[in-house]
């Protein structure tokens, strides 16, 4: 039985929590390790039984506390050598990784204890480089996507084979363009190495539409340029307009989700 819990979604904060009862891990570490503790201890879950960390890219809102918690629990942080370099010399992770990192290789298999077989899928996005995670957890299959700035073939690859898909549904177009943010900042939130706005979202549905895909996750909403309900609709109307009968969530941006078992 695998469990999946968001324990924050958005550009405060991202944290995605997976486990099995014998291997548990997350993928980023953009909240704080009480915040962490408290929330995984909330749902009945132990911080101590996290075994590693994946990381997607170097954007604060991904890495904010993955120093200080490495220097403090020693736990293996997998990551591309291109990542590692570029965390070499981040404030947040600077000196602090020394000993825990372990090499994954872009579009190759790395299979972690018994019960994991993770894959990271560059995607495009204004970070030094950005991955997303296809992984095979208890024979569940998922892939996850929390920044990317569109959709590309490989994206859509990956998302075909996943089970349960968690990716970005980021902005409402008419939200971001008519929104308060300055032109140089709806500039690069739009352009092909920003993030999905939820008609983007809504086209990778159509093009990874497949029988086994049984859940979607909407993550990385904007705050101040979409809306939960925006970002539902946009994507249940799709599902079912290609005839999917995948149930779909949006996770919750500054709160944990609730705990998903599958
Ligand atoms: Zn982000
Ligand atoms: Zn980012």
């Amino acid at each position: 039985m695998v469990q999946f819990l968001s324990l924050s979604s958005g550009s405060n904060g991202n944290c995605y929590y997976f486990g099995n009862g014998r291997t548990a891990f997350l993928i980023d570490l953009g909240i704080g390790a009480r915040t962490l503790k408290k929330r995984l201890a909330e749902n009945g879950l132990s911080l101590d039984a996290v075994d590693a960390v994946f990381v997607t890219h170097d954007h604060f809102d991904h890495i904010k506390s993955l120093g200080t918690f490495t220097e403090r629990y020693r736990k293996p942080v997998y990551l591309t050598r291109t990542l590692e370099a570029a965390l070499r010399n981040h404030f947040c992770t600077a000196g602090k990784l020394k000993g825990c990192i372990r090499y994954l290789t872009e579009g190759e298999e790395t299979v972690v204890g018994d019960s994991l077989r993770i894959t990271p899928f560059v995607v495009p996005h204004d970070a030094t480089q950005t991955v997303g995670y296809h992984f095979t957890f208890d024979g569940e299959r998922f892939t996850v996507m929390t920044d990317l700035g569109e959709v590309t073939d490989e994206a859509v690859r990956y998302a075909a084979l996943a089970d349960h898909l968690v990716v970005e549904s980021n902005y409402d177009v008419d939200m971001l363009m008519t929104g308060s943010y300055p032109p140089e900042l709806k500039r690069r939130i739009l352009m092909q190495h920003g993030h999905l706005s939820n008609e983007q979202t809504a086209s990778l549905l159509v093009r990874c539409r497949h029988e086994g895909l049984r859940d979607v996750y909407l993550c990385h909403l904007s705050a101040n340029n979409n809306t939960p309900e925006a970002a539902f609709q946009c994507a249940k109307k799709t599902l079912e307009s290609v005839g999917s009968r995948a149930s779909l969530h949006c996770l919750p941006r500054s709160c944990a989700s609730e705990v998903f078992t599958f």
